[in-house]
């Protein structure tokens, strides 16, 4: 019998990404609107799980965003997040969906976490308070899953990808994060011929970067290969300082111009890039180098830009 995946939060830049990637595999796949299924509404998603009996789900739905929207909606990083994975890991289970894959993020570590974050290294320090609220849910949910594991034998894992982009993005200047929204900036500061490019923080940090088609082909592999009980990283382990990356997505649109640092905004963590090697171990690697991904989401932005605004 052929698995048919139930892929919850399909529009979303994660959720698209994988829904592509086990297309181009022909496997099947199942979604639903959100028009047709509130995931905030626990009977509701009781009945559907019930009703279209997935044999597998792939958890990418979640309330994300850039460093100010969590900082400045933190009900909605946290309540909202909490209730629609707490209402589709509990529905699987009730209903006897034994397989079910929970997407997460680097931010779950310990601000002061030893670089390069190794799985070991969750909750054994402070998280850094600008994604505080993001990161709780987030730890909730993979504690969730290793719970069902645990008291009921579910093949229930979690994927830790890092910093993602690509097509589909949010390229909203005030809610992206920091790569979508250089590339709006500097596109439009390119053709009002300005000098210069504003950068928020002091363009320090160290962030790793990776594709969502990578993490997508990543998601795929864990859902067919990993079912151990603690989470597993999923990441390039390529870092750049977001100078570095200011500087590539100037040099890929063509602007020449001066970057100013605004040290009004926050920086975040200081460094955040993972140790991504127990799931290479199992042969998984990335493909896309960034300069190459930067170039082709900057098509990709430009061909979809109505709709991305
Ligand atoms: P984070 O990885 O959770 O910190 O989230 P972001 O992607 O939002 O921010 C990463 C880093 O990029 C932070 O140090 C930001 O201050 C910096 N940054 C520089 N310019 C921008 C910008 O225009 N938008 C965002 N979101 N971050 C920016």
């Amino acid at each position: 019998m052929q698995d048919v995946i139930w892929i919850a939060g399909h529009r979303g830049m994660v959720g698209s990404a994988v829904v592509r990637a086990l297309e181009n595999e022909g496997r099947k796949v199942l979604t639903v609107s959100r028009q047709e299924l509130d995931l905030s509404d626990q009977d509701a998603v009781h009945a559907w799980v019930n009703k279209n009996k997935p044999t597998s789900i792939i958890f990418c739905a979640a309330k994300v965003g850039g460093i100010m929207a969590n900082d400045t909606q933190p009900v909605d990083f946290l309540y909202d997040n909490l209730c629609i994975q707490n209402n589709v890991i509990h529905a699987a289970h009730k209903a006897d969906v034994d397989r079910l894959v929970f997407l997460g993020s680097s931010c779950i570590y310990p601000k002061f976490a030893e670089q390069p974050i190794k799985e070991t290294s969750l909750l054994t320090g402070a998280l850094e308070p600008t994604n505080e609220w993001y990161a709780i849910a987030k730890i909730a949910g993979i504690k969730l899953c290793q719970a069902y594991m645990r008291q009921y034998g579910r093949k229930y894992v979690s994927v830790m990808p890092c910093n993602l982009y690509g097509p589909g993005d949010n390229f909203d200047l005030k809610t992206s994060h920091v790569l979508p929204a250089l590339i709006r900036k500097v596109l439009l500061a390119k053709t009002r011929g300005e000098e210069t490019l504003e950068v928020w923080g002091s363009g320090a940090p160290l962030r790793e970067f990776m594709h969502v088609d990578d993490l997508a082909a990543g998601v795929v592999f864990c859902h067919d290969n990993y079912f151990e009980y603690e989470h597993i990283n999923c990441g390039s382990e390529a870092e750049v300082t977001i100078r570095q990356l200011a500087e590539t997505i100037a040099s890929e649109v063509g602007f020449t111009g001066r970057l100013v640092f605004d040290a009004s905004k926050p920086d975040g963590t200081p460094r955040k890039v993972m140790d991504s090697h127990r799931l290479r171990d199992m042969g998984w690697s990335h493909k896309i180098e960034l300069r190459d991904g930067i170039r082709s989401t900057i098509e990709w932005f430009l061909k979809n830009a109505p709709a991305a605004q």
